[in-house]
């Protein structure tokens, strides 16, 4: 693995010659966190494809819904990896109006999470909050650095939110998430959502790929057998793996504009025995 974009020594170098998947993903929420490059091709995808900042509304409204049932089975301990750059509410936040000592740990390998990152460590008197600089398959360094705020011989909730269509099997993604949930205790949780190709024309879902390829990125949509296979050894629970505005829709507030729309996203919340 690429040193630089890893770790916590890693550089703090924000490259703006490139898109990056953060900063796109606070374009089409709206945010103020991105550059020109970013834009560019964020256009270029909602040209294509107006519903797309929608989408990323849905997805963000299946955290909330998953993190507050999470946190209503009890779970007072949050890893969330892929964090993305903070856009209110949080998860620290959505676990803490539930569980007020919730404990939660934040990790993205962007340096630009990094830099914003002191937003979502203001949490609740009683609980806590981290944030941990770290490519999603250095797991070793990442468990290492959530040991401090999180005991790991207790259940944990597991967020992996749309963040692994970002990397591709031959960059490790099931074995991360394999490590991962080796190291989990019985009784804790694994979160999901990942885009698909299912759910809209094929010709479409390629378009979409074609884009973030030419922009240098990463995209994996996966179908719901290679979805599945994150969750093997798990119990998914009800209502299983669905669309994102399929999970749950009653733990949450309508997305505005949601309407008819297919959010392109499959999700599941699993839990380990
Ligand atoms: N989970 C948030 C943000 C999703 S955007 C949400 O659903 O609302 C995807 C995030 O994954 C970005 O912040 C991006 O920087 C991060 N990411 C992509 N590849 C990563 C990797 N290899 N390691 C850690 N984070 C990564």
């Amino acid at each position: 693995m690429d040193q630089q974009d890893s770790g916590r020594d890693a550089p703090l170098r924000i490259d703006t010659s490139k898109p990056h998947p953060a900063r796109m993903y606070d374009w089409f929420l709206g945010g103020k966190d991105n550059y020109p490059v970013d834009e560019e091709l964020g256009r270029q995808l909602v040209g294509f494809a107006p519903v797309i900042p929608v989408m990323a509304r849905m997805n963000r409204a299946f955290m909330h819904r998953a993190t507050r049932w999470v946190a209503g089975q009890g779970v007072r301990q949050f890893l969330d990896i892929g964090t993305g750059i903070p856009t209110e509410p949080n998860l620290h936040q959505v676990a803490q109006e539930v569980t007020a000592d919730a404990r939660v740990v934040y990790c993205d390998n962007d340096p630009i999470v990094l830099v914003h990152a002191e937003a979502l460590l203001r949490g609740t008197d009683e609980g806590s909050v981290d944030y941990v600089q770290a490519d999603a398959r250095d797991t070793a360094s990442i468990v290492g650095q959530a040991r401090k705020t999180l005991d790991l011989g207790r259940p944990v909730a597991l967020s992996l939110i749309a963040l692994l269509h970002f990397i591709g099997d031959e960059d490790g993604a099931y074995e991360l998430v394999e490590r991962l949930k080796e190291e989990l205790a019985p009784g804790s949780y694994l979160i999901m959502s990942h885009l698909t190709p299912d759910f809209h024309p094929e010709e479409a879902s390629k378009k979409v790929v074609d884009l973030y390829r030419a922009g240098g990125l990463t995209m994996d949509m996966r179908s719901r057998e290679r979805f599945a296979r994150f969750f093997e050894g798990l119990e998914v629970v009800e209502p299983g793996m669905v669309a994102a505005e399929e999970w749950h829709p009653e733990l949450g507030e309508p997305v505005p504009g949601s309407e008819g729309v297919r959010s392109g996203a499959y999700v599941a919340v699993a839990r380990k025995g």
